[in-house]
């Protein structure tokens, strides 16, 4: 019996400069398999569906279990990862183009660093004095636990940046994975040191004012983090430090 095959079609462009265009595979389909599969597949036989030898697609990807966050892409016209992408639920033929809010490094690989660079402009970290023992920590309220844990979960894949709207050209938005992350830390004992800085660096273009509540972003989080309520928690947050700030020195 001959095998079941189906079509994959990517989006290639090798250099940033050059204009895409789209190659066709035929791919032999297996059950369990993912869009990494397809994607070694066609590195083990880079040969287009009318017959033309090319090169590999180039993606990023590392840990394959949906924890790095590197393997985010447009699956038939949607964010998501390639890696938890299972071929048999997906519609064909298979459309795989690269994330278009970030700068194109190659085919389907995007360079994500923006993201990094805000998130060190928020100062989304706990703050510790050196590297010697500190002894325990600060004890935090169980319930504090569990809003903050679903948080915590974002591998900063950047699917919530690139379905929304306000993350474009013409505006500096951070996006709500950053946003997120700053009520995160912001939640944390130890990070409260730090609560005004990141508020304040949202208070600036770029920051929650940007947000036009669109509410997509909550739709594509592979790990389902209430987005909506993180940008709702902060922008009160935010307003709550402009107004007191302003009047009190201090909120
Ligand atoms: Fe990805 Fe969700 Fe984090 Fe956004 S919040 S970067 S969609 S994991």
């Amino acid at each position: 019996m001959a095998d079941k095959t189906f079509i994959l079609k990517v989006k290639r462009q090798l250099r940033p400069d050059e204009t895409a265009h789209w190659q066709e595979f035929e791919l032999r389909f297996r059950p369990g398999m993912n869009i990494i599969t397809c994607l070694r597949d066609i590195a083990e036989r880079p040969v287009t569906r009318d017959g033309r030898d090319t090169t590999p697609v180039s993606y990023d990807a590392n840990c394959l279990e949906e924890i790095c966050g590197a393997c985010a892409m447009l699956i038939n016209g949607y964010p998501r990862q390639a890696c938890s992408a299972l071929v048999e639920h997906l519609e064909k033929p298979i459309w795989l183009e690269p994330l278009t809010k970030f700068p194109l490094v190659r085919d389907l690989f995007v360079d994500r660093s923006s993201m990094f660079e805000n998130l060190k402009r928020t100062k989304c970290w706990i703050p510790i004095d050196g590297t010697y023992a500190l002894g325990e920590g600060p004890r935090i309220a169980p319930e504090v636990q569990e809003m903050a844990y679903p948080l915590s979960r974002c591998i900063t894949c950047g699917n919530c940046l690139e379905i929304c709207p306000r993350v474009n050209d013409d505006s500096h938005f951070v996006g709500a994975a950053i946003v997120s992350q700053v009520r995160l830390f912001n939640m944390h004992p130890t990070g409260k040191m730090h609560a005004k800085e990141r508020l304040e660096a949202l208070m600036g273009p770029g920051g929650i004012q940007d947000c036009d509540n669109a509410q997509n972003c909550v739709k594509v989080c592979p790990k389902g983090i209430p987005l909506t309520e993180s940008l709702a928690a902060v922008n009160g947050q935010v307003l709550k430090h402009a107004i007191f700030g302003w009047l009190f020195g201090h909120d």
